[in-house]
C-alpha cells in the first residue's frame, strides 16, 4: 500500500458476480477506465478474484472485486465458484452482470436470493446491449435494481457509476478508533516498540489509523518505546488523558503506567472499531478452559505480509501454553482464509483486522457465535492472561454499564 492510499478495509468494496464471458471483466474496465484484468472471448478468463484499489467518482476510494464465474465447470470450477462466494462475505455492493441477450438464468437468481439474504446491496447489469440492439432508458429498472449497459461502447456507463455511488450507506454509524474517547488539546501517548520482528523503517497500519483519528481530534500524541516510557512519562506537564500500547508489553506498560491514567491497547481499539468489544472479553474465557487436544484458531487479515510480526505466530502460542499450563494446537489463517467451519476450534483469537472491511470482520464474528465458538481479539487475550484486562477496557466502560 503506497502511504497515500486509504487501507483497504477502509474502502467500499464493490464485487462483480456473474457467468463466464457476461462480460464481468471488459465491465471492470470500463469502469475503472483500466484494463484490470485480463479479457479475452475464451469462456473463464477471470480463475481468481482480481482486487484493484482505486478512488471511483463519484464514490471515492473503492476496491474493485472482479471474481470468477459463477458457471464455471470441473473440479477446478468448483473451487473458483467457492472462492467467488467467500468474495460474498466481504462484498458492501454488488454487482451481478447478465448478458443482455441470454437474460438471466438459474445461477443469477441463487445469487440474488443471497444477496437479500446477506443484505448486500446489489444491482443487475445487462451488459453486451451493442449486440442485442436494445436502447433501455435509465430509469427503465431503476425500481428493479437494473441497468442496461454496454462495455464496448460505453453506453450507460457513467448512469451505472451513478446507481453505485447511490447503494452505499452514508458514512458509517459513527464509529471511531478513539476519537470519541478524547477530546481537542488531550495528549495521548502511544508506545510502539520497535523489535526486531518491527517492519523497518515504518509503522503499521493499526498505528498509523490510531494517529491520524487523534490528530483528526485536535489532540496531541507522543510516541514512544516502552525502553522510555518512565522517562517520557515523569518529563510531561500535563496529565495523558490516555495510554495506548502494543498489547505485546501491556504487561511491562501496566506497571509503568500510574493507575489513574487510562490505558488500552491498539488492538483492543480495533476489537472494538471492526468488531465486537463484549464479545471479545467473553471469548477470552476460554482461555481458562484449554485442554492438550484443544485446538485453537489464530486468525490474522493481513493478505501477504504480516504486518503485526511474529506476536499471532509465536508470541501468543508460547503465552497461551505458560498461562494454561497445556499443549494445545495451534492452527493459523492469514487473509482472506477463514474456515467456514469453526466446530472443530476451542476458540479463536482474531487480530485487530485492521486489514479487513467492517462486513467480513462481523461475517467473522458472526460466524463463531453461530457455531457456538468463543472469539476474542489479541490485545483482549493478552491482556485477560497477564490480568489486565479490567484496566484495559477502563476507557470504554459505558459500553458494559
Ligand atoms: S495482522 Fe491484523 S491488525 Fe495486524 S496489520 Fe494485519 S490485519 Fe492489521
Amino acid at each position: 500500500m503506497s502511504l497515500n492510499q486509504t487501507p483497504s478495509g477502509e474502502r467500499v468494496h464493490i464485487g462483480f458476480f456473474g457467468k463466464r464471458n457476461a462480460g464481468k471483466s471488459s465491465l471492470v474496465n470500463a469502469v475503472t477506465g483500466q484494463d484490470l484484468a485480463i479479457v479475452s472471448d475464451v469462456k473463464g478468463t477471470t480463475t481468481d478474484p482480481v482486487y484493484k484499489s482505486m478512488e471511483l467518482l463519484p464514490l471515492g476510494p473503492v476496491m474493485i472485486i472482479d471474481t470468477p464465474g459463477i458457471d464455471d465447470e470441473g473440479e477446478l470450477g468448483e473451487k473458483r465458484i467457492g472462492k467467488s462466494r467467500q468474495i460474498l462475505n466481504k462484498t458492501d455492493i454488488a454487482v451481478l452482470v447478465v448478458d443482455a441477450a441470454a437474460g438471466k438464468g438459474e445461477q443469477e437468481e441463487e445469487l440474488i436470493h443471497i444477496f437479500r439474504k446477506k443484505n448486500i446491496p446489489y444491482l443487475i447489469v445487462y451488459n453486451k446491449t451493442d449486440l442485442t440492439g436494445e436502447s433501455v432508458t435509465e430509469d427503465a429498472g431503476a425500481e428493479r435494481h437494473e441497468i442496461w449497459v454496454s462495455a464496448a461502447t460505453g453506453y450507460h456507463i457513467h448512469e451505472f457509476k451513478e446507481r453505485i455511488a447511490g447503494l452505499v450507506t452514508p458514512e458509517g454509524d459513527g464509529r471511531r478508533l478513539v476519537a470519541d474517547l478524547i477530546k481537542p488539546s488531550d495528549l495521548i501517548v502511544l508506545v510502539i516498540p520497535v523489535d526486531k520482528a518491527a517492519p523497518k523503517g515504518r509503522l503499521i497500519l493499526p498505528q498509523q489509523q490510531v494517529i491520524r483519528d487523534i490528530l483528526d481530534t485536535g489532540a496531541s500524541a507522543v510516541m514512544c518505546r516502552e525502553n522510555e516510557l518512565k522517562t517520557v512519562l515523569s518529563s510531561l506537564n500535563m496529565q495523558p488523558k490516555l495510554v495506548i500500547t502494543d498489547s505485546q508489553v501491556f504487561a511491562a506498560v501496566d506497571k509503568m503506567v500510574p493507575d489513574h491514567i487510562l490505558m488500552t491497547s491498539f488492538s483492543i481499539l480495533f476489537a472494538r472499531y471492526k468488531g465486537d468489544l463484549r464479545q471479545a472479553c467473553q471469548g477470552a474465557r476460554a482461555l481458562k478452559t484449554v485442554e492438550d487436544s484443544d485446538r485453537i484458531l489464530i486468525s490474522e487479515g493481513c493478505t501477504h505480509h504480516r504486518q503485526c510480526g511474529d506476536i499471532g505466530t509465536q508470541k501468543l502460542p508460547s503465552w497461551i501454553r505458560e498461562y494454561t499450563g497445556r499443549e494445545p494446537e495451534f492452527v493459523f489463517t492469514s487473509g482472506t482464509q477463514f474456515p467456514e467451519d469453526l466446530s472443530g476450534y476451542h476458540m479463536v483469537i482474531h487480530c485487530g483486522g485492521c486489514m479487513l472491511n467492517e462486513r467480513e470482520m462481523k461475517y467473522r464474528l458472526r460466524m463463531a457465535v453461530d457455531q457456538n465458538v468463543p472469539m476474542t481479539n489479541y490485545g483482549i487475550a493478552i491482556a485477560c492472561m497477564t490480568k489486565i484486562l479490567d484496566r484495559s477496557i477502563r476507557p470504554f466502560t459505558s459500553l458494559f454499564s
